[in-house]
């Protein structure tokens, strides 16, 4: 049975909790799981909230709150991301944090799902208020992180150099080098060759995987990226490498478009110089939301939550969206994206290249012997390919789209560890 539901309004649909809630819903009824399974499911395991006093840089002491979500440990350590940023709510940390449960049981590595935040603004703070939020931050969660308890990752607005401040923070405490206790780290203490190109590779490599279910080749695939970070413009070089055509690539400022296709490297060099996407040439200026309609094979969201909404997802014409960002689908646009059928990568399988190789990272720190890229990239394919395989294969089988088929995969896989273990109730 499709649970119905009423046309949300605005907020409700963009509420990432209520979008996990309804995907969440409608993967357990089809797989007929149990009450008291979804009870535990549907919650997550632990909240923690902290407000942390942080002395600024001119002397006064400012109170910020942060979260930390962890949604499941039935499979592992929880295992997510940190995100500074103003508007950061509690539910959308819970969101995120059972994304990443999922995410993980998609792809089938041995971690649980976790996510946190801190209500800050990143543009105005200085390095050292930085420094300070984050190891005070850690400082109150010291007691719940840790290599085999919840194992924290770069997210919005924190990068490498957060992990080694909040690695020294542990460390400290635990007074020994404890480098398996974050992922996404410098590649000197520990972080993995690959990691920063693997949220972008996993993109490709599942992006490639479906453009064969179109009989179609790279180099006659027209793709439309939006988001030129981290997660988009890795995709954008490796996927451009590979033969695909960029057609377009869409910023907070605007989009450049060429039908054609466009240099990436000499585009990145560009937004390097003149610190933005605009103005490159052989390409035309476009504004961003004209951009996201434009006719494409790919288009690859890798910006932010919620850019395809009821609102216009009878707007978009690509033949596949492969979703690079977390939650970029509202639930109610995936009903029309179906009824239109769009071939959805869903980003619980098609960003989950960057935990992938945050699993292969924490395995090399915990064995103190670390991999070449070659090594790695290869078994992130492995690993990708394989589960773009098992979310096809499951929705063909049980007649459901790509998203439901991976979702209902990983809580199969999350509920048979919880009945395995049995219920310590
Ligand atoms: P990022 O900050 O490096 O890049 C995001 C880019 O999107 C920025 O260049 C920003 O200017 C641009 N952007 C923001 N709003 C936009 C808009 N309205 N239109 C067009 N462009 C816009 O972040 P990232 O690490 O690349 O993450 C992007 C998304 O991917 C997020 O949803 C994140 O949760 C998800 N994700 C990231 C990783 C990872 O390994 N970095 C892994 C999984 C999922």
């Amino acid at each position: 049975m499709i649970l119905e539901e009423a046309t949300p309004s605005t907020d409700q649909e963009l509420n990432p909790w209520h979008a996990a809630e309804i995907r969440f819903d409608e993967a357990a009824e089809r797989l007929g799981l149990d009450d008291g399974l979804r009870k535990i499911l549907r919650s997550p395991a632990t909240e923690i909230t902290v407000h942390i006093p942080v002395q600024l840089d001119d002397g006064r002491l400012e109170v910020f709150t942060g979260y930390r979500v962890q949604h499941s440990i039935a499979r592992g350590p929880a295992k997510g991301g940190i995100r500074f940023a103003p508007d950061v709510t509690l539910d959308e940390v819970r969101a995120l944090a059972s994304w990443m449960t999922w995410k993980c049981a998609v792809v089938n590595i041995p971690f649980g799902g976790a996510k946190g935040g801190v209500v800050c603004d990143p543009s105005v703070l200085s390095q050292g208020e930085l420094e300070r939020i984050t190891r005070r931050y850690t400082a109150e969660l010291i007691d719940f992180i840790g290599p085999e308890r919840d194992v924290p990752a770069p997210d919005m607005n924190t990068n490498e150099q957060t992990m080694a401040w909040i690695m020294d923070t542990y460390s400290m405490h635990k007074r020994s080098t404890v480098t398996a206790v974050v992922t996404g780290k410098p590649f000197q203490l520990g972080g993995s060759r690959g990691r920063r190109e693997a949220t972008g590779r996993g993109c490709m490599i599942v992006a490639l995987q479906a453009l064969r279910k179109f009989g179609l080749e790279p180099n006659e695939t027209r793709v439309v990226i939006q988001g030129f970070g981290n997660v988009g413009g890795m995709a954008a070089k490796l996927m451009a490498r590979a033969g695909f055509k960029i057609v377009c690539v869409i910023e907070v400022d605007g989009a450049v478009y060429n039908p054609h296709g466009l240099d990436i490297p000499a585009l990145m060099a560009h937004r390097a110089e003149t610190g933005s996407i605009l103005d490159f040439k052989e390409a035309e200026n476009l504004p961003r939301e004209e951009a996201l309609y434009l006719d494409c094979d790919i288009l690859l969201p890798a910006a932010k939550e919620n850019v395809i909404t009821s609102h216009n997802a009878d707007r978009i014409r690509a033949k596949i969206l492969c979703e690079g960002a977390n939650g970029p689908t509202t639930a109610a646009a995936d009903r029309i994206l179906e009824e239109r059928k769009i071939f959805v990568v869903p980003d619980i399988l098609a960003n989950a290249g960057g935990v992938t190789v945050s699993y292969f990272e924490w395995v090399q720190d915990r064995e103190g012997f670390f991999w070449n890229e070659q090594l790695v990239n290869g078994r992130l394919e492995e690993i990708m390919v394989n589960s773009f395989r098992d979310v096809v294969a499951y929705a063909e089988k049980h007649g459901v789209n790509n998203r439901t088929a991976a979702y209902m995969l990983a809580l199969d896989r999350v509920a048979f560890a919880i009945k395995l273990r049995g219920i310590y109730a």
